[in-house]
């Protein structure tokens, strides 16, 4: 990658985007890499209005360069919703509403609330690359009531799929889902959407993976010999995933995301700890501006508190980025 394609430290963060016109420019760099191009006629000839235009030299039509991206409809500056994504990328395990309300002085909670709902949908990227070679796969509930809570609190809980690279004794690249029960029918839907056929997945002998070969894949079960073995150490991995994905929620969320919203977070969580090894904390924010910029649908706040919008991005631009990196 080409040094300087994103700001590396907060000082360079502070002189790239230090006016709104820049942060406009940016963005128009970041959105149409090979240029801008005029929806109308196809030019490239175009300038940049004071109020975020693009004019057309050619048929004079003008085109909001935030139109179709989560920016669209805003009226907080360009400059306000970087501010938020740096904040958001930079930290290490992410961001409240509440912080983000006191960091950038934002007039509500509400806002703050759905700035980072519209940022997290933006951190999962459509059609992304299916896990590959050796994948541990198992489930975990989270949230609801206190540990130990007994069977009744189980109702509030929710069931997460959770898939994990096996690279050696390290973690690769993870994929979480929440997922409605532990039937066949759902956990062989999310092991297709996360992983790719021919790869190898190593399950618990839990009855509901047994389609694991019918449906393409070289399936390896883990049983529990005798009294020896804690269940834990049979899936490594995913339970160090599992046990990280529960201190997050607990630390940054007070662990109690509710049920509806539970799979941006998971969203949150997978971008995050996909780029956990990335050198600038800046390159997340690169990745999450380029999704942010990819075509959405807009998502009312009321949509956004129901929980039940369709996943943003629809087309184009989602395809750009290789890998998870
Ligand atoms: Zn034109």
């Amino acid at each position: 990658m080409v040094d300087a394609e994103y700001p590396r430290t907060l000082g360079e963060f502070d002189r790239w985007f230090a006016t709104e016109d820049r942060s406009r420019q940016y963005l128009i760099k970041v959105r149409w890499p090979s240029g801008f191009r005029c929806p109308r006629c196809s030019s490239g000839d175009a300038w940049l209005t004071q109020r975020g235009l693009m004019h057309c030299k050619g048929c004079g039509h003008q085109s909001s360069i935030t139109a179709g991206t989560i920016f669209h409809g805003t009226r907080s500056p360009l400059r306000q919703w970087f501010q938020a994504m740096w904040w958001v990328t930079a930290q290490k395990n992410g961001a409240s509403a509440l912080g983000l309300q006191r960091i950038l002085g934002l007039g509500s909670y509400e806002t703050a609330w759905t700035w980072l709902h519209k940022l997290r949908r933006a951190m999962v990227r459509p059609g992304r690359d299916r896990l590959a070679g050796e994948v541990e796969v198992d489930e975990t509930f989270v949230g609801g009531a206190e540990e130990g809570g007994g069977r009744r609190h189980v109702g509030k809980k929710a069931l997460v799929a959770v898939a994990v690279e096996i690279r050696g004794t390290a973690i690769g690249r993870i994929r979480l889902q929440r997922v409605r029960d532990s039937s066949a029918a759902s956990l062989l839907t999310f092991v297709r959407q996360a992983v790719t056929p021919g790869s190898r997945v190593v399950t618990d002998g839990l009855q509901s993976y047994r389609g694991l070969a019918a449906a393409g894949y070289v399936h390896k079960r883990k049983v529990v010999q005798g009294s020896g073995e804690a269940p834990d150490a049979l899936l490594p991995r995913v339970h160090r995933v599992a046990s990280l994905l529960k201190r997050w929620l607990l630390g940054t969320h007070q662990g109690r995301p509710d049920r509806a919203h539970l799979p941006y977070y998971l969203d949150e969580f997978t971008f995050r700890f996909n780029r956990r090894t990335a050198r600038h904390r800046g390159l997340l924010f690169y990745r999450l501006l380029q999704q942010a910029v990819a075509v959405h649908s807009p998502i009312p706040y009321a949509r956004l508190i129901g929980g039940s919008a369709a996943p943003g991005a629809t087309t184009s631009g989602a395809d750009l980025i290789e890998g998870d990196m």
